[in-house]
């Protein structure tokens, strides 16, 4: 048998090229990001009825296990490009994971600011043994943003924040795969809203290409923040955010009035889901085999509160963002799960378990 030489995925600066702002071909920081898997459900009929078609955007698949990779290529090549040294980043885990991953590719220095004591263990390894400086700021996710916004602005260090434009772009580029992956566009697209970043994105992706004439049609943007940091439902910024969902525990997004926009213009909603919402539709997705973080299931979460609500119609197709992979906060998966049975090393006592 002969090796046949396939089209190998370049990442999505490479692969959207002429979508994403210039940028010269030596200053690209990547890790091949995107491509990831949009995955039907199958498991959950019951729950919805015939002729509605979820799709979960497993971003979990990224290099580094969420979809803030994206932006996090473009943000980084371009500081690069800009002839920048250090990146600094405030961040509720992932964006101080990916951060710390593109920084150390592409030969710069990163300085993450994390809420002590209130991110998953997964994303505090990564950006350790990326060799981040990491500084846990006795503080929120708002109070590390408004510092390193501040740093920022004094000395020479880029901001990869998603108040970072180049953020936003390259996590645009999630809409284009969703849209090439099902050949049109989804009639609903649920994601979960934190920092407001990732809706403002999509949203952005969705309008290129209808303007370009490659969907005709345009999904109405569904965003879920979790009830107990959830400022754009409430018309208030929230100053003390608390929420299983640590990746969306913020509460005063940097991009709420782009937020805003993306709802009005979709004719889509913002709004929120409880802790235990969110849990339920968490282990939903396992049992589907797709391991998702909690925030990422506010998506999910978010679907089944329209559902009762009485929303959809037969024909509609959903996309739900999945943003971050499960093994990311392996402390929240073993609390919503059945402990493991012990027992001795014998064989009819195991099978006595087994109950055959
Ligand atoms: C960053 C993040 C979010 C929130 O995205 P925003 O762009 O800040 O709204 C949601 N889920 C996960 C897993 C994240 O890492």
């Amino acid at each position: 048998m002969q090796a046949t030489k396939r089209h190998i995925w370049n990442g999505v600066i490479r692969e959207f090229y002429d979508l994403l702002p210039g940028i010269k071909d030596d200053s690209i920081v990547t890790l091949r990001e995107g491509n990831t898997p949009l995955i039907e459900v199958l498991t959950m009929g019951d729950l919805f009825g015939k002729g509605i078609r979820i799709f979960l955007k497993y971003e979990g698949l990224n290099p580094t296990a969420s979809f803030k990779d994206r932006g996090m290529t473009m943000a980084v090549s371009k500081a690069k490009e800009e002839g920048s040294h250090a990146v600094i980043c405030a961040s509720t885990g992932n964006t101080s994971a990916s951060a710390a991953a593109y920084a150390a590719r592409g030969g710069l220095r990163a300085y993450v600011l994390i809420p002590e004591g209130k991110i998953a263990l997964g994303k505090l390894s990564q950006a350790m043994m990326h060799g981040a400086t990491v500084i846990q700021v006795e503080g929120n996710f708002d109070d590390a943003l408004a510092i390193v916004k501040e740093v920022s602005n004094t000395y020479p260090v880029t901001l990869v924040n998603s108040i970072n434009p180049y953020r936003i772009e390259g996590q645009k580029t999630a809409a284009f795969e969703v849209c090439s992956h099902l050949g049109y566009a989804p009639t609903y697209h649920f994601l979960p809203v934190g920092n407001a970043g990732n809706i403002t994105a999509y949203w952005r992706g969705y309008k290129e290409f209808r303007e370009k004439g490659i969907i005709d049609t345009l999904p109405k943007m569904m965003g879920f923040e979790a009830e107990g940091a959830a400022p754009i439902v409430r018309g208030y910024p929230i100053k003390n955010p608390e929420t299983v969902a640590s990746a969306i525990r913020i509460g005063n997004p940097s991009s709420w009035e782009n937020a805003v926009k993306a709802r009005d213009e979709s004719g889509g909603v913002i709004d929120m889901v409880s802790d235990d919402e969110i849990i339920n539709a968490y282990k939903l997705l396992a049992k589907e085999g797709v391991f998702c973080e909690p925030a990422s299931a506010a998506s999910l979460a978010g679907v089944i509160k329209m559902h009762k609500n009485d929303i959809f119609k037969s024909g509609d197709t959903i996309v739900c963002t999945l943003t971050g992979h499960g093994l990311k906060d392996p402390d929240t998966a073993i609390k919503s799960s059945d402990k493991p049975v012990s027992v001795e090393a014998e064989l009819s006592k195991v099978v006595r378990v087994l109950g055959f």
